[in-house]
């Protein structure tokens, strides 16, 4: 094929001149962005080989190397990964396919700065390229292909690049960075080791640079030592050095794993650019052999109810990468939970069908949720200080210091998608009811848990009460409350939207009854005195004929018409039947349009 120009899809174009045109606080990222493609292209082969060995021809370690020409201002990310055919680099390369990077262009605001900033953070791909060099060159060839299949792409990063065919002997992908004049410093050994030290350590692929060696500069005097020498310099040895620790953290014990290595591997894999709450890292002996690394994020994705939303678990099969987003490995209530699950016992060309019927898949996912359940269960333990006195906090160990107040910061992230569980994951429903808070009538933060409720419960009442509502104040001052405050009992006050699906599966907590104040007819029992019995039915003697009435010009609207102790200062209430649809999901229902 002769040189054809073609232009960037539009949003490439959008995203490349403001990449072009800004200054960024973290520029070095394009380094992190071009290895991990590398290192996704040599996954890529990894796994296409596993069906036809032939892919690795006569190179089957695969790395990528780093490489500069100062001279002529140029960067080398080179791989030998599976490589693109020209198909491929015109449609990989010259257009948008990740949705996180679309979504990112639609979330641009116009504002260069805060742009760049988001740029910095969350990097664009291989687009990052361009934020340290003016052009870029990609010679590649695709696995397997014949070496007169190359190709080589080229844009300067305006509206449009080009493609040609060209021989290319080595399997794989090389990026050019031609270097802007104030990137220059990127040319340098020192540099490149330090940003691949930062962010690309883990990467389980070995990373290479060429050695370097001090040489001292010629006599200045060949007959006379003593006149001193020219400047000396570093030159290239022509042996290539691995320069990243090149192995799969989760291999290493934990003991040799800091906090920050930690944290660092986490948002590799994530692209979260801020440090995980916290994560559980264990081997898993047993009929099912196993590692897992499971990291719990401080924030809440934004597409986190996107009920397609993948989960964030990588399938390893001993340190060979299978797949990402392994959704039969995490209950999809957990789908927030991100990290590497590496197997020894699944076959390396399993395939997401099988995977849902593999019973080692089913003891993993158990044994992945039980840890984070457990994570979670620690968390909460740890949340509060035991009444917070000086004395007690001085005692806990820096370890449970740490764990202050993290329980409530994942519940205002999580907390809603955790109570998906109820409905879908029984066998573990005890355990996640544990887990639950809600605000209520005596507290206003989302702290109550049914354990604490149940503790403060007066005597003789058997119930939970709780109410639905669209917002805290809604619930806080629904009439169907005077009763309860009357009588100084506290009612949960639950007001997530999942909170009326969820306590369908829900029906006692510890063996007493969950009882919605909405609800029925239902009866204060113990709680109420025999006076306030006796004023009740004669209330409801006495209210008969007025009811009757009510009841015959309401009848089209409502079931009953009773005189209820529920209300205090409200003259009257709507509630809903035992077994009738609350009003909650009647109104949820309504919205989406049943
Ligand atoms: P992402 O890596 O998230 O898919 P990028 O913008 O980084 O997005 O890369 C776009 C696509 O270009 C990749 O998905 C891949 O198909 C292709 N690509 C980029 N770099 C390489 C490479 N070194 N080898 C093979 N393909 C590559
Ligand atoms: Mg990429």
């Amino acid at each position: 094929m002769s040189k054809q120009t073609h232009a960037f899809q539009a949003e490439v174009a959008q995203l490349l001149h403001l990449v072009t045109h800004s200054l960024y606080s973290n520029q070095e990222i394009f380094l992190r962005e071009l290895i991990s493609n590398a290192s996704d292209a040599c996954d890529k082969l990894r796994f296409e080989a596993l069906n036809n060995t032939a892919l690795y021809e006569d190179a089957p370690e695969l790395q990528v190397r780093l490489s500069f020409d100062k001279a002529a201002k140029t960067l080398h990310i080179t791989d030998n990964g599976i490589g693109m055919t020209a198909q491929e680099a015109i449609d990989h390369l010259g257009t948008i396919a990740k949705s996180g990077t679309k979504d990112f262009v639609s979330k641009l605001s116009g504002d260069q700065k805060s742009d760049a900033q988001l740029i910095g953070q969350f990097g664009v791909g291989f687009y990052s390229g361009f934020i340290v060099a003016d052009k870029i060159t990609v010679e590649t060839r695709r696995a397997g292909a014949a070496a007169a299949e190359g190709v080589r792409w080229i844009s300067g990063g305006t509206g449009d690049f080009e493609v040609e065919t060209i021989t290319r002997n080595e399997r794989g992908t090389s990026v050019i960075l031609h270097l802007r004049e104030e990137a220059l410093e990127y040319a340098n050994t020192w540099k490149l080791k330090e940003i691949v030290g930062k962010y690309s350590d883990h990467i389980s692929l070995p990373i290479l640079m060429e050695k370097e060696e001090w040489k001292d500069g010629e006599l200045i005097d060949p007959s006379n030592e003593e006149a001193g020498r020219q400047p000396g310099g570093m030159v290239k040895t022509g042996e290539w050095e691995t320069i990243n620790k090149a192995s799969a953290l989760w291999t290493r014990p934990k003991k040799d794993i800091s906090d920050e290595q930690y944290a660092d591997f986490y948002k590799q894999i994530s692209r979260d650019f801020e440090a995980p709450l916290t994560w559980t890292h264990n081997r898993v002996e047993g009929s099912t052999e196993y590692t897992q690394l499971l990291y719990i994020p401080s924030k809440a994705p934004q597409d986190l109810w996107n009920r397609d939303k993948k989960a964030g678990i990588k399938l390893y099969v001993k340190r060979v990468f299978i797949m990402d987003e392994a959704e039969a490995l995490m209950p999809s209530y957990l789908r927030f939970v991100k990290g590497v699950v590496d197997s020894a016992d699944l076959p390396l060309n399993v395939s997401r069908e099988l995977l849902q019927e593999s019973r080692d898949v089913k003891a993993i996912r158990e044994g992945c949720t039980k840890r984070v359940l457990s994570m979670l269960e620690d968390l909460a333990k740890h949340d509060k200080a035991p009444e917070a006195s000086a004395e007690v906090t001085d005692v806990l160990s820096e370890e449970d210091k740490a764990k202050l107040g993290q329980y409530s910061k994942f519940y205002a992230e999580f907390g809603a998608v955790l109570k998906e569980g109820l409905g879908e994951d029984f066998g573990n429903q005890a355990r996640l009811s544990k887990l639950l808070r809600f605000a209520s009538s005596t507290h206003d933060t989302v702290s109550v848990s049914f354990a604490d409720y149940k503790a403060r419960m007066k005597e003789g009442q058997d119930a939970i009460y709780y109410i639905t509502a669209d917002t805290l104040a809604a619930a806080k001052n629904s009439p169907q409350l005077e009763v309860f405050k009357k009588k100084g009992i506290e009612v949960l006050l639950m007001t997530d939207r999942v909170d009326e699906w969820a306590l369908n599966f829900v029906h006692e907590f510890d063996g007493t009854p969950l009882q919605s104040v909405a609800k029925g007819a239902f009866d204060l029992g113990k709680l109420q005195d025999e006076e306030e019995k006796k004023a009740a039915e004669d209330a409801a003697e006495t209210f008969k004929p007025v009811l009757a009435k009510l009841k015959e010009a309401l009848k089209d609207k409502a079931e009953d018409v009773r005189v209820t102790s529920r209300l205090v200062d409200s003259p009257a209430c709507l509630v809903v039947t035992d077994d009738g649809m609350s009003m909650q999901l009647a109104r949820m229902l309504k919205q989406a349009g049943q």
